[in-house]
This record gives C-alpha cells, structure tokens and sequence, in this order.
C-alpha cells in the first residue's frame, strides 16, 4: 500500500519534530519553508523539502499539495501567515488539514476556516504529561 503523505508548514521546533517523528515511522514527509537555512538543515532528513512562501498559491499547487493525505501548518507566531496557509491547504483540497494554535482565539479562528484537526502543543502536551505523572504503568502514546 502506498505510504500515507504528509506536507508540513513550518519546520521550527514543532514541524522539525513531526517530520522526523513521521519519517522514522515510514511516511513520506514535504517539508515547506520560507527560511533557506532550516529547509538546509532539514533536505537530508525529510522526504523532500522546499524553499517556498506557503502563503503562495501558485507555488503550493506548483507541489501538487492537493494530492497529500495531510497537510500540518505548523507555524505558530505568526497567526496571519498559518491562516492564510490553512485556508489554501483547505481550498487546494488537501485531504486532512492540521494546524498549530498558539491562543485559544487562534485555535477558534483556524477551526471556523475548516482545520479538520486544531493543536495547542503546550496545552496537549501538559495534559499528557500530567496523565503520564499520575497515572502507574501508562504506556507512552
Ligand atoms: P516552533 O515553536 O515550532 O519553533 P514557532 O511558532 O516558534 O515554532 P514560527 O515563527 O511560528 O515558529 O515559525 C515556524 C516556522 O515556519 C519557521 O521556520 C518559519 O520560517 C516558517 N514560516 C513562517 N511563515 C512561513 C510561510 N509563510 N511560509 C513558509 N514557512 C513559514
């Protein structure tokens, strides 16, 4: 079966940690940035990556972004830039489309746009920290 594709946005700490993470699992991984020093950092690591504005339409098609399985915008800062990159993943017709929150308005905005699936990492990851502190022999998920 042909491995699932995953596009990220974004390769800070967040995005970097996800591809490597989806990588070691077998999927391939389109890692997109606008810096040319993280997307070098990256290029051995990941599937593919890119040096691109994710907030252009053209280049995204140009990628052929519609025919990823999901696509993770993972830059969180800089609110305006992962809208308008969540609304393009949404129009170009990515399949799944998952993007990181950094406010609790940020996350409602992103959910009314039609993110099927919205992220707060500090948030999540505290919960699963606590679950994991509290609760004996909880397997790591
Ligand atoms: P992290 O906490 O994961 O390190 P962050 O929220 O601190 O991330 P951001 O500034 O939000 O970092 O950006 C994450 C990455 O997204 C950066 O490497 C940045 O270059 C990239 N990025 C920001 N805007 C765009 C864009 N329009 N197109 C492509 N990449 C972008």
């Amino acid at each position: 079966m042909k491995p699932k594709q995953f596009a990220i946005i974004g390769l800070g700490r967040f995005g970097a940690s996800l591809g490597l993470e989806l990588m070691e699992q077998g999927y391939e991984v389109l890692g997109i940035d606008r810096n040319e020093e993280v997307v070098e950092d990256m290029s051995e690591l990941l599937t593919h990556t890119v040096v691109a504005d994710a907030t252009d339409e053209e280049v995204l098609k140009s990628l052929g972004i519609r025919n990823f399985d999901c696509g993770i915008v993972a830059i969180g800062n800089d609110i305006q830039m992962s809208i308008l990159s969540a609304i393009l993943l949404k129009e170009l017709g990515v399949g799944m489309v998952v993007a990181k929150a950094i406010s609790v308005l940020h996350g409602r905005a992103l959910e009314r746009l039609g993110v099927d699936r919205v992220i707060f990492p500090e948030r999540d990851m505290g919960i699963r920290v606590a679950h994991q502190l509290v609760t004996p022999n909880l397997l790591d998920y």
